[in-house]
C-alpha cells in the first residue's frame, strides 16, 4: 500500500502483514483498521430483497442493501443513510441485528478489511415501486424467495455466510 513513508518519504517503511504500518527513520505509524460495514437483510412477501451491484467490486453479483459506516455515524444511522442512498427508501430504526462476519473488500488495489454487521427488517408489503434505486451504483434490484436463491450469485462471502444465517434462524 505505501512503498515510501508519508511522511519522511523514507523507503524503510513496513507492514505487519496485519494492520500496522511503521517507518522506523522517522516513527510514522498507521494503522489500517478494520471498518465497520452493515448490510439489510429485508424480507417481503415476495422474498428477500437484493440489490444487483453496478460498480466493481464484484460487479453484477447480488448484494444486500448497506455499506461502509461513515465517520462520525452510528451503525443504524449508517445503514438508514445506505438505505435512504441506494433503495430511495427509509427501512426505520427497529432493525434487529442478527449476525456479524468479517470480509475483504478489494477497492482499486487495496484490500479493507471490515467487520460487517448484519440486520433485518420486515417489510411484507415492498415492492420495486416503493423504491428508487441509485444510479450508477445500483444496477436493479431482485425479490428472492428462499427455494430460488443460489448463493453462489451474492457478492461477499460475509453476505453468504448472512443469508444463511439468517435463513436458518427462520425455521
Ligand atoms: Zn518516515
Amino acid at each position: 500500500m505505501f512503498t515510501y513513508c508519508p511522511s519522511c518519504a523514507g523507503k524503510n517503511i513496513s507492514f505487519n502483514e496485519k494492520n500496522r504500518f511503521f517507518c522506523p527513520d522517522c516513527g510514522f505509524l498507521y494503522y489500517h483498521n478494520t471498518a465497520a460495514a452493515s448490510g439489510l437483510v429485508i424480507a417481503t412477501r415476495n422474498g428477500l430483497l437484493f440489490l444487483i451491484r453496478g460498480s466493481e467490486p464484484a460487479c453484477g453479483k447480488l448484494d444486500l442493501p448497506g455499506g461502509f459506516v461513515d465517520p462520525g455515524e452510528g451503525l443504524i444511522e449508517g445503514l438508514r443513510r445506505e438505505c435512504r442512498e441506494e433503495l430511495g427508501w427509509d427501512c426505520g430504526e427497529n432493525l434487529a441485528l442478527f449476525a456479524s462476519f468479517p470480509n475483504v473488500y478489494p477497492y482499486k488495489g487495496i484490500n479493507y478489511n471490515t467487520c460487517d454487521m448484519f440486520f433485518s427488517v420486515d417489510a411484507p408489503e415492498l415492492t420495486e415501486q416503493d423504491l428508487t434505486l441509485q444510479t450508477g451504483e445500483i444496477g436493479g434490484c431482485r425479490f428472492i424467495r428462499e427455494d430460488k436463491l443460489c448463493l453462489d450469485d451474492l457478492a461477499f462471502s460475509s453476505t453468504v455466510r448472512a443469508v444463511k444465517a439468517f435463513l436458518t434462524r427462520k425455521h
